[in-house]
């Protein structure tokens, strides 16, 4: 691609130190910094990623943040980054493994790898034109690494510049290897200090400079968190705030965790499929990433990733469906639109629907989740204190439809949900694959499977009902009349929060108080991303979601 190189074969390494990190006068500007801020334009196989942390490792003061932004449009294999890699294997030590272990699946958006509390990349996966005015963060130092401006001048424009202004900290440096006239007068227009520095080995120049305008406000930072709710909302905050190093303390008004909506013994795990990527997508989208690279590493939460079918039952799916495979353009594979016959073999039982097929998604055990998620963190239970009693630097409302007490106003309100467990017959043991239509029916786990879920705003109590079982089986044999027969041995209901808009609410309220509520139906997921974006705001750091995301989660979306 662009008939370039990645690194020089003159000595990719020597190359990197030579014109990134000199460049740009690491390690001693980091050396008295609690937090630094790489962004990178051209992430390639991460070898200035693998650079910059091992240097900061061995340079920066122990308890400092690195935070690295990168993007990349054509990303590469983790197994060809091992393979290009290979020669500095020795330099990187066991980061370069771990690099490849945590590399996301290719799906455009943005991924957030959280490789050591002081080690974070937020790894974005489009065309920096597209995803660099989505992003926010405060930005120290710039890698402009792109292929050279005149094989690929889209890495190199207006757009780059003017984004670079927007969001560079008081006096960030950049450097790049390229001393393009077009690069340089770009930069000096947008408001940077541009010198000639001499470029590595042959190349005779290279550019960098300092920005010098005033620069972004310096965001707030807070350490410790009194969470409050022992769902999956709160437990995957307090999971998540650890990380990163923050100091979350939970508090559960009952006597267990998973007491209300995530006390499911088996619940599916799937993206909100939506036709664009836009907002919701790019939200539910890098959550499953997440999702799947965090239940993967929990133990003991019965994950089984056993794929799922989204039944195309109507002609609005099928559109839909069919523009999701195509416009999310995840990896090969990883989304798939099948005709009947291919669902139906996947399925291991008879299904006269075409369906969308996600062969990672699967179910997990949101009880044990909730579990799992807060190892580790200090819990008081029987508790609901009120915010004045609280001394943490922060406090995070993720008690569901509990955060009224807080913030009456805000439009959420709760739905009813009663799913019904069946023992298997013999066809229904064939079934391999989660599948999904107006319900859902999982594979057999523990013995059962699991049919949900029936919605009832207008219903606040959570007694088993008969007709609620009838509701759940006649769904499913309307869209797999394969699985008829099915009985319900028992149940389980809960109510759920959901916003006026269906979407989590999720960001800062006011004051020192943030909110992770109204996760629906989707919440082992959504907790899951929520509670890296609340990291996020907590830290300082940057976003691990673009722009547009994030406004559509806020709280304030109901107050403007
Ligand atoms: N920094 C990389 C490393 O450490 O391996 C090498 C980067 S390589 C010279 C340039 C990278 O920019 C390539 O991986 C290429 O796919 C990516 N790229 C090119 N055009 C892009 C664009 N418009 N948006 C985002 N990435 C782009």
């Amino acid at each position: 691609m662009f008939d370039d190189v990645y690194f020089s074969a003159l000595g990719g390494l020597e190359e990197t130190r030579h014109v990134f990190i000199d460049g740009n006068n690491l390690p001693a500007r980091w050396v008295d910094q609690s937090r630094f801020t790489v962004c990178e334009t051209g992430f390639g196989t991460g070898l200035n990623f693998l650079t910059a942390w091992a240097l900061f490792e061995e340079t920066a003061p122990a308890d400092a943040v690195l935070d690295y932004i990168s993007f990349e449009k054509y990303p590469l294999k983790p197994e060809d980054i091992k393979t290009y890699l290979a020669p500095w294997n020795h330099v990187f030590g066991s980061r370069l493994d771990h690099l490849c272990r945590e590399y996301p699946m290719r799906a455009p958006g943005f991924h957030r790898i959280v490789f050591l509390p002081r080690v974070i990349l937020t790894l974005i996966f489009d065309d920096v034109n597209e995803a660099l005015p989505e992003l926010e963060a405060n930005v120290d130092c710039w890698f402009l690494d792109g292929f050279t401006p005149a094989k690929n001048p889209e890495m190199w424009t207006q757009t780059v510049f003017e984004n670079m202004v927007r969001l560079s900290n008081k006096d960030a440096s950049f450097a790049t290897f390229t001393a393009a006239g077009d690069v340089r007068r770009g930069l000096e227009q947008a408001g940077f200090e541009v010198r000639k520095e001499k470029g590595f080995a042959h190349k005779r120049d290279m550019l960098c400079g300092r920005f010098t305008g005033p620069g972004r406000e310096k965001k707030k930072k807070h350490k410790s968190v009194s969470i409050l709710g022992g769902g999956l909302a709160g437990t995957a905050c307090a999971h998540v705030f650890q990380q990163y190093g923050l100091d979350p303390v939970l508090y559960e008004k009952t006597l267990e965790l998973g007491a209300g909506a995530s006390g499911n013994q088996t619940g599916l795990y799937n993206p909100r499929l939506t036709a664009l990527r836009d907002p919701v997508s790019n939200f539910y989208a890098p959550a499953f990433m997440q999702g799947l690279r965090s239940f993967s590493k929990s133990k003991d939460i019965d994950f089984h990733p056993c794929g799922a079918l989204h039944l195309v039952t109507n002609e609005d799916k099928k559109k839909r469906f069919a523009q999701t495979a195509q416009n999310w353009s995840w990896q090969e594979g990883a989304l798939q639109y099948l005709n009947s016959d291919q669902a139906s073999d996947i399925a291991g039982i008879e299904l006269d629907h075409e369906a969308l097929y996600l062969p990672q998604s699967g179910s997990i055990n949101p009880k044990k989740l909730c579990e799992a998620y807060a190892e580790g963190t200090e819990i008081y239970f029987n508790k609901t204190p009120a915010l004045e009693e609280l001394k943490t630097d922060a406090v995070c409302l993720a008690n569901g439809a509990g955060v009224l007490d807080i913030c009456a106003n805000l439009p959420v309100h709760t739905v009813r949900g009663q799913v019904s467990y069946v023992a298997p017959t013999s066809i229904s043991q064939k079934l391999k694959t989660a599948l999904c239509y107006s319900g859902y029916i999982s594979p057999i786990v523990n013995g059962e499977h699991v049919i949900g879920s029936t919605f009832q705003k207008w219903l606040t109590h959570t007694d088993i009902l008969e007709e609620d079982h009838e509701t759940n089986l006649s769904k499913l044999v309307e869209a797999v009349p394969a699985l008829y027969g099915l009985k319900a041995q028992h149940g389980w209901a809960a109510l759920r929060t959901t916003s006026k808009d269906h979407f989590p609410v999720i960001g800062h309220y006011k004051d020192n108080v943030y909110m992770s509520t109204a996760h629906g139906s989707h919440g082992s997921l959504s907790t899951l991303m929520g509670a890296h974006l609340l990291a996020d705001l907590l830290r300082g750091g940057p976003l691990c979601l673009p722009k547009f995301s994030v406004k559509a989660l806020t709280p304030d979306r109901f107050f403007k």
